[in-house]
């Protein structure tokens, strides 16, 4: 038997693991160095000082198309299809705050400017798939230019808000092709006006990673987690793997097929080394473009404060010229911003997803539990210091207040991840997805899951696939399990 060796528990890592695991001709190792399954999908129970417990999600915390994407596809091929019950996002609808302006995700709407939105998602779900293709490499700013011209800025911004929370990147950068794709598959399958408005798995996020790697223990697989489970190299000889050293003591682990979910830039430059590849190879890898960063704040209220299942809120902007301003910077594709000029600003966007209202049980009886993401990067890697990590946390909160003003007064536990946590624990610099789907590295000019060294594989949401976040991260899954099936193991 074929021994295979996976680095990083992710989706990616986890459901490529378990594909392999379930069909029986090969040794599954998998290693995670956190104390946790799942990576960005994880889930963790935090408790109150009552000793209540709260289930509360590393980032992820709503699924585009749920069973019915490529998430349950893998499900379905690993026969735990029935092991997930999900809750879609439906009775309420996605809704969007924008600043100010109450909108929910209808089909049937009253307002002028709001139908003309949904009307643009229906003359989308229209298109061929030769015609969304036709986008693949071109930018969403190019296909808004086109679609709607200058003179729907709100529309602009708001389809804009919407494509950078799945894609987390900016207008200018996302491929046209991967919004297209998405909001179509998802119109089509979940019936939904919004791309991101699927739903959640009953019992946190985590319970997918979970279960994909349940099947590869099921199947005489290993898991090795927390200090043990830390792959600290990659041993190449001859341009072929041999194994990894991990652990505080680099015991070495023999494989035959390394398959690494660790982020692409790590397994390159520092599991394996530079030495082992093209100077060209290096520099492709090191010119590849992360999507944004972000931070995550997660509150446990003791009220019910709001019915919503999902909220993409843009908080008021006071000033008329600060209005003004915004929105002439998303019309003219955010291109005249000063990106080493971004302070941490008082308030900002957020998606925010009260999980309790999916699955009652992630919070205590009468209580909420309340997820949110701000992207903390717009189109430039950031190193913000501890003292800005404080920042942040204050800003998604005043975010979160803004909306509903006496929440500090209801807050009886609270979690919350900066970027440089995200990067320190889960790393990719404390990005929300991975390498950017921007309109020069969607599709075919993703990275290849094959590495130039035998043996080598990446599967993460950094190589191949395509999709909003874990599902970017499952496609890379099904991709890869398919190039074994035709090629490995035939
Ligand atoms: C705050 C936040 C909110 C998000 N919201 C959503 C959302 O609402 N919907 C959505 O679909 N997506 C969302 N995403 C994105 C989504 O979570 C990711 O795209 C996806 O989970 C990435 O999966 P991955 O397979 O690339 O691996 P990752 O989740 O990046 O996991 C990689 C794993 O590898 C492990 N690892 C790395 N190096 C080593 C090593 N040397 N040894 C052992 N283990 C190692 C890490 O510990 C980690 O567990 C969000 C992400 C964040 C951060």
């Amino acid at each position: 038997m074929k021994k295979i060796i996976i680095i990083g528990s992710g989706i990616g890592g986890s459901g490529i693991g378990a594909l392999i695991a379930n069909y029986n001709k090969a040794e599954v190792t998998l290693f995670e160095k956190n104390n946790i399954l799942g990576g960005r999908c994880g889930s963790y129970i935090k408790k109150d000082d009552q000793g209540r417990k709260w289930l509360f999600d590393v980032g992820c915390h709503t699924m585009a198309t749920c069973d019915k994407g490529p998430l349950g596809t893998i499900l379905e091929k690993i026969g735990k299809k029935d092991s997930v019950k999900w809750s879609y996002t439906r009775n309420p609808e996605p809704s969007q705050n924008f600043m100010g302006m109450e909108i929910r995700e209808k089909k049937k709407t009253k307002t002028k400017r709001i139908s003309k939105r949904i009307r643009l998602i229906d003359e989308i779900v229209k298109m061929s798939d030769e015609e969304i293709e036709k986008w693949n490499y071109f930018s969403l700013q190019e296909f808004f230019n086109e679609k709607l011209g200058s003179s729907h800025v709100i529309q602009t911004l708001i389809h804009s808000l919407q494509a950078g929370i799945c894609f987390g990147n900016l207008p200018t950068e996302i491929s046209a092709g991967e919004y297209l794709k998405s909001i179509k598959i998802n119109a089509l399958i979940m019936n939904h006006g919004s791309p991101v408005g699927g739903g959640y798995p009953m019992g946190g996020c985590g319970v997918i990673p979970e279960t994909y790697c349940q099947c590869i223990t099921e199947n005489d697989g290993n898991i090795i987690m927390g200090k043990d489970g830390n792959v600290r190299k990659i041993i190449i000889k001859d341009n072929e793997v041999k194994g990894v050293e991990a652990g505080p003591d680099k015991k070495f682990y023999e494989a035959d097929i390394i398959i690494s979910n660790s982020d692409i830039k790590t397994t390159v430059l520092n599991l394996v080394g530079e030495k082992f590849f093209s100077k060209e190879y290096v520099k492709y890898i090191k010119d590849l473009k992360w999507g944004l960063q972000v931070c995550t704040l997660k509150l446990g209220i003791d009220k019910v404060i709001t019915d919503q299942k999902h909220i993409t809120y843009v908080p008021p902007i006071n000033q008329e010229d600060g209005m003004e301003q915004a929105l002439a910077w998303i019309a003219e594709g955010m291109s005249e911003i000063d990106l080493s000029e971004i302070e941490v600003p008082e308030t900002s966007t957020l998606l925010i997803i009260p999980v309790s209202n999916h699955d009652p049980s992630l919070a205590p009886k009468g209580c909420q539990n309340i997820h949110t993401t701000t992207p903390t990067s717009f189109g430039k890697i950031m190193n913000w210091d501890k003292k800005s990590d404080e920042k942040w946390r204050k800003c998604c909160l005043n975010s979160l207040i803004s909306l509903w003003p006496d929440l500090e007064d209801h807050i009886i536990i609270s979690d919350f991840f900066s970027t440089n946590i995200l990067s320190a624990r889960f790393g990719k610099e404390g990005v929300g997805i991975g390498i950017s789907q921007s309109k020069d590295q969607a599709f075919e000019k993703r990275p290849s899951q094959i590495s130039p060294i035998k043996g080598l594989f990446y599967c993460s949401a950094d190589a191949g696939g395509w999709g909003i976040g874990t599902e970017l991260a499952a496609e890379s899954a099904l991709e890869l399990w398919e190039y074994f099936q035709s090629k490995q193991w035939k």
